[in-house]
């Protein structure tokens, strides 16, 4: 179903290594050379394209490493996609609110997705693994800012925002969320 902005959002269980889409976008840390979860399996599935175009961006723009909820597009290397846009989310944490940062990772990212032209853009659930962050909340935050994006016209032309969920739990967490 179309939402707001002419955005569909759209749930998937899977590994988002195997999706194919414009922009996949990398839960990333703020070092972009690499990490455990998402990170670990794109830069394994996508080759060594993508990790030396990191390495460029830690040469050049990004020398103390990118900003927690900050976002940048490298190749996609092997990937089915046309760019990997990484973005370092928020670690979770109990005394403070720190969702405005996760949500401004799913702003900034689609911004950027629309400027590079994408018209579908994957999404993993950022920082509900290692960073620890509750998947509920996790799911009600992503699908907030990203309907908020939209409907301000800050996705540009891209026309499908896909949650690629990696298991049940984080699945059902979407589907409450986008009901
Ligand atoms: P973070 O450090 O931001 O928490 P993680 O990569 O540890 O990032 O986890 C983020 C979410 O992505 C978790 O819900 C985790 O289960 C999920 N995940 C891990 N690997 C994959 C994958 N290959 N595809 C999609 N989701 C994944």
């Amino acid at each position: 179903m179309t939402g707001p902005g002419g955005v569909s959002i759209v749930l998937v269980r899977g590994d988002i290594t195997a999706q194919s889409a414009d922009a996949i976008v990398n839960a990333a840390n703020s070092s972009l050379l690499g990490g455990g979860g998402v990170d670990g399996a794109i830069h394994r599935r996508g080759g060594p394209e993508i990790l030396a175009d990191c390495r460029r961006l830690r040469a050049s723009h990004y020398g103390k490493g990118l900003p927690t909820g900050r976002a940048v597009a490298t190749t996609a290397g092997r990937l089915d996609a046309r760019w990997v846009i990484h973005t370092v989310g928020p670690v979770w944490q109990r005394d403070e609110d720190r969702s405005e940062l996760l949500a401004s990772c799913y702003r900034e990212s689609l911004r950027l997705a629309g400027e590079l032209g994408a018209r579908t853009v994957a999404f993993p659930a950022i920082s509900t693994g290692v960073y620890g962050w509750p998947l509920e909340d996790g799911a009600r935050v992503a699908v907030r800012a990203v309907r908020e994006a939209a409907g301000a016209g800050g996705a540009g032309g891209v026309e499908e925002v896909r949650f690629v969920l990696f298991d049940d739990e984080a699945y059902r967490a979407f589907e409450g969320v986008v009901g």
